[in-house]
């Protein structure tokens, strides 16, 4: 008989490490609005942040790239990040309600994460750069965020590589079992998500529904690539590497 909480009796189970933006998500831009207008509030200024990538960082990387590149100091810099997440939550709040119904998931995630919860072979959780706070604020707003029970954030660490380790701690706390990242799958929409994985010796499935296309994905020898998480029976062949 499956236990509901361990999964089937005695079979392992895989993690599957969720990235948000771009890959779960679309908040149409609330993040980077939110941002902005935290750290106005906080640092006086924004460094260029109309030219600058955010994608596959961390929200404190954002952070220091931005503002390093406006001459300021690390010290400086950190000196300002509590206040900066607290001004950050406050206003992405306002973002996303401002955004109301038009934040969505991409297509296919509704029906994919709600597959993989109904599945006892998988663990579904989150390896994100979004400050904690921040990524369940997304997830909330498009009602994605009980189909996952854990996760990393940039809450903690700045570099999206040690967040797996993170991840598969919590989850075996939760969970009240051993979980591997040699078999766990990193899903997400940039080649930070593809070298986080590959830095961790899990499998990265890309998924092209942010900047950039299945082409330039391909580039850095994901496991399997994308166009969208539409195709429900696929993926959840491909996750479970059959
Ligand atoms: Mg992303």
């Amino acid at each position: 008989m499956d236990d509901p909480v361990t999964g089937r009796e005695g079979e392992p189970m895989r993690l599957l490490l969720f990235d948000i933006d771009g890959t779960l998500v679309n908040t149409l831009g609330a993040g980077k609005a939110a941002l902005e207008s935290a750290m106005l509030a906080v640092y006086g200024e924004t460094g260029p942040i109309g030219a600058f990538d955010f994608h596959g960082r961390t929200d404190p990387a954002i952070v220091r790239g931005l503002l390093r590149l406006a001459g300021w100091t690390d010290g400086d810099i950190e000196s300002g990040f509590d206040a900066t997440w607290e001004e950050y939550l406050k206003s992405l709040d306002l973002e996303l309600v401002g955004r109301g119904d038009r934040v969505h998931p991409y297509p296919g995630v509704r029906a994919l994460v709600a597959a993989i919860e109904d599945d006892g072979r998988f663990a579904a959780g989150l390896v994100t750069g979004n400050m904690e706070g921040g990524a369940w604020r997304k997830l909330r707003s498009c009602g994605l965020e009980g189909h996952f029970r854990f996760g990393a954030y940039g809450s903690d660490s700045e570099r999206r590589e040690d967040l797996p380790p993170i991840a598969r701690r919590r989850a075996e706390r939760e969970y009240a079992r051993n979980f591997d990242l040699r078999t766990a799958v990193v899903v997400g929409d940039t080649p930070e998500d593809i070298k986080c994985a590959h830095a961790n010796g899990a499998r990265a499935l890309a998924v092209a529904t942010g900047r950039h296309s299945v082409r330039e994905l391909r580039d850095y020898d994901p496991e399997a690539v994308f166009e969208d998480l539409s195709d429900t029976s696929r993926l959840m062949r491909v996750l479970a590497d059959e």
